[in-house]
């Protein structure tokens, strides 16, 4: 009604609570307002107030000699403080529709004041009274708004009471527009009120939108929305329940738990991604989905006192709870968007580097160092499988008790992934041990990421990264992990098949001793580095014969046992080679012309008495020195041959120093 009005701008320079001022002063516009037709229905209670004020001026309006009353023009009747209860009972039958017409409903159909005589009355009990009305008209559209009426005695009324009556109507519209001005005014204020804090929570929500979307980390989105809470609703207890695996530094952020007592409300919104609220104890609860596009993200959980809350808020609140579930999606795919770039980034990185060196144990150093870095943890520890002893072997771990270890396959952890082929999370070793680990107890550690290294689906070695803490690994590293130790896997055995195959290359087949070329290489080397060295040149005596005695393979048998005998008579520093056929060469570094005697004569000796068929060797000596006019490698064997052809000639079977 009146509070639909169009509202006016009220000048902000007029004193409008000045007591002194008078209807005169009251500005045009405010004069100009009006009840319309379709306020009637509204102004009951007005006119109740404003009668009431009116019988308590005039104290009864005593100078008619009988009951007044206003009625709608409805026909119902005003009820007031003051209207003698008697006359009450009196105006309801009379304004009766079966009591026929009377004063009041004439005078509102004719517009004109009315007399109407006792006689005139068709109800009963207006038989005793003569009846007099005086419509009220709206001060500029002219239409009826009230009919103030009065009984007298019958046959007392006079055309002298009507004129009472008609000034007491006048001064009843002046209260009613007096009324109506101050509703007016009070309701516009209320109004204006009401939307200055709509414009505020406007310019609140607008600020935090453009705050919101300036934001791409879920962290500060996360602030932000509790944030602005806080200073919009001071007094009010706000929480965010998250149904993301996500752990936030900010207190106020908590995990989803159903669980939990007290969620009730918040299941139910995050279910049914709506608006949920419930009122008791004097406090608003309300749960406020955060949703995105793809899903709802989480519950924003607020408790407030009823009196600090109106409608006005649930419509701000879950523009505001909108805009941060979208500001949150933006956020999250942002993030995953760029842990999936950084991952992409470090498994290309990682990889690149993993096969720039071939070298085994510097592969895995290496990969055990980027593990540790990129887990954040404690310790790392990449074990290969020994498909031969069935164990696995510790490649490279930052735990001095585990280094050279070797482990059955089937224990602890790795055995766990051995049979199972499957990566293992585990966020607590002390409240859950599903098996026993050196790695945890000597370490300490109660968070374990693990994965086995497997090769065409088969497992070739086994990867653990620990940590001090619980629950230090999320699933996510857990992927991560999955995808690293596949090019992990690929590393190891590219670099166990390169160093097979390098092996391949140096060592003779046959003997098991150095191939001639590697020979040559660490012989060449040496000179650069050593100051001195020798070399003794073995040739199996009369080795024809034997094969054609007894055939090749014998001669083979005797050529892998002299080959033994070699390596059992030689230091580790030594290098023993087969130089071609049934010529076997040793190089020993460092050592003097006398010593390398000795070893030769150990070799010649051992061979003379160890083998069977009885074999025997001539042996070639050479030395170099760093004084030397000329140091190589071919000079060093041309003078051991030499020296062999003279043990040749010399009768086989003996030593001849070169
Ligand atoms: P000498 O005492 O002068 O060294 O006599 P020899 O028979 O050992 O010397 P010769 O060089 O005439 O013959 C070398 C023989 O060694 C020829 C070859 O049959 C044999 N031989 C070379 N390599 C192998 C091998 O890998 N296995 C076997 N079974 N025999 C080999
Ligand atoms: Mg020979
Ligand atoms: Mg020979």
């Amino acid at each position: 009604m009146v509070m639909k009005r169009k509202t006016q701008q009220l000048d902000a320079q007029e004193d409008y609570t000045n007591p002194s001022r008078t209807r005169q002063q009251l500005p045009m516009w405010l004069q100009k307002q009006d009840l319309s037709e379709a306020d009637l229905p509204y102004i009951h209670a007005m006119l109740s107030g404003c009668f009431s004020d009116w019988l308590e001026e005039v104290d009864g309006f005593p100078w008619l000699g009988g009951p007044i009353a206003l009625l709608h023009p409805d026909g119902t009747l005003i009820p007031a403080e003051g209207l003698e209860e008697s006359a009450e009972k009196l105006f309801v039958q009379w304004n009766d529709r079966d009591a026929g017409p009377t004063a009041a409903s004439v005078s509102l159909d004719t517009c004109r004041p009315t007399l109407m005589r006792a006689e005139e009355h068709h109800h009963p009990k207006l038989k005793a009274f003569d009846s007099i009305a005086v419509p009220i008209f709206t001060r500029s559209t002219g239409i009826p708004c009230a009919v103030v009426a009065c009984l007298l005695p019958a046959g007392t009324a006079n055309a002298g009471d009507l004129k009472l009556l008609q000034s007491a109507a006048l001064h009843i519209r002046s209260g009613i527009y007096r009324h109506f001005e101050n509703l007016f005014v009070g309701g516009m204020l209320r109004e204006r009120k009401l939307s200055k804090k709509e414009e505020s929570r406007r310019d609140i929500l607008f600020d935090v939108m453009r705050r919101l979307n300036a934001h791409i980390d879920v962290e500060h989105v996360l602030s932000e929305v509790l944030d602005s809470l806080e200073q919009l609703y001071p007094i009010c207890k706000a929480d965010l329940y998250l149904s993301q695996d996500y752990n936030s530094p900010n207190e106020k952020v908590k995990p989803l738990a159903f669980h939990l007592q007290d969620m009730d409300l918040c299941k139910t919104a995050f279910l049914e991604g709506k608006i949920r609220e419930e009122q008791s104890g004097g406090r608003h609860r309300l749960a406020l989905p955060l949703s995105g596009k793809q899903g709802v993200y989480g519950v924003l959980r607020l408790d407030l006192p009823v009196n600090e809350f109106d409608e006005a808020d649930i419509n701000f609140l879950s523009m505001l709870a909108g805009s941060a579930g979208a500001a949150f999606e933006k956020a999250k795919m942002h993030e995953q968007a760029n842990v999936l770039v950084g991952e992409l980034r470090l498994i290309n990185e990682l990889t690149q580097r993993l096969n720039s060196s071939l070298k085994l144990s510097d592969t895995m150093q290496f990969a055990s160092a980027e593990l540790l870095h990129i887990f954040h943890s404690d310790f790392c520890c990449i074990l290969q499988l020994d498909a031969i002893a069935q164990q696995f072997v510790v490649m490279s771990a930052n735990v001095a008790e585990m280094i050279g270890e070797t482990y059955s396959k089937d224990y602890g952890f790795c055995g766990v992934m051995w049979s199972t082929k499957e990566p293992i999370i585990l966020s607590d070793y002390c409240s859950a041990t599903p098996v026993a680990s050196q790695l945890m107890d000597v370490t300490h550690s109660r968070s374990l990421l693990a994965s086995p290294l497997l090769l065409n689906g088969e497992v070739i070695g086994a990867v653990m990264i620990t940590k001090r803490e619980a629950n230090h690994f999320s699933y996510d590293n857990y992927k991560l992990l999955q995808v690293l130790s596949a090019h992990l896997g690929l590393a190891m055995s590219n670099a166990t098949l390169h160093a097979a195959v390098r092996r391949m290359v140096i060592t003779d087949n046959l003997t098991g001793l150095y191939a001639r070329h590697y020979l040559n290489e660490r012989i060449g080397r040496k000179q650069l580095r050593d100051s001195s060295g020798s070399l003794i040149v073995v040739d199996i005596d009369h080795f024809k014969r034997i094969n054609d005695t007894y055939g090749h393979q014998v001669g083979d048998n005797i050529l892998i046992h002299v080959s033994e005998i070699i390596r059992t008579s030689i230091r580790d520093s030594d290098i023993a080679a087969r130089w071609g056929g049934e010529e076997l060469a040793i190089y020993l570094p460092l050592l003097g012309l006398e010593q390398t005697e000795r070893v030769a004569e150990r070799i010649r000796q051992r061979v003379e008495f160890e083998t069977n068929p009885q074999v025997t060797v001539s042996c070639g000596i050479s030395e170099w020195r760093l004084a030397d006019d000329k140091v190589s490698v071919e000079s060093l064997f041309y003078k051991a041959d030499m020296a062999l052809y003279e043990a040749k000639h010399q009768g086989r079977n003996c030593i001849v120093v070169g």
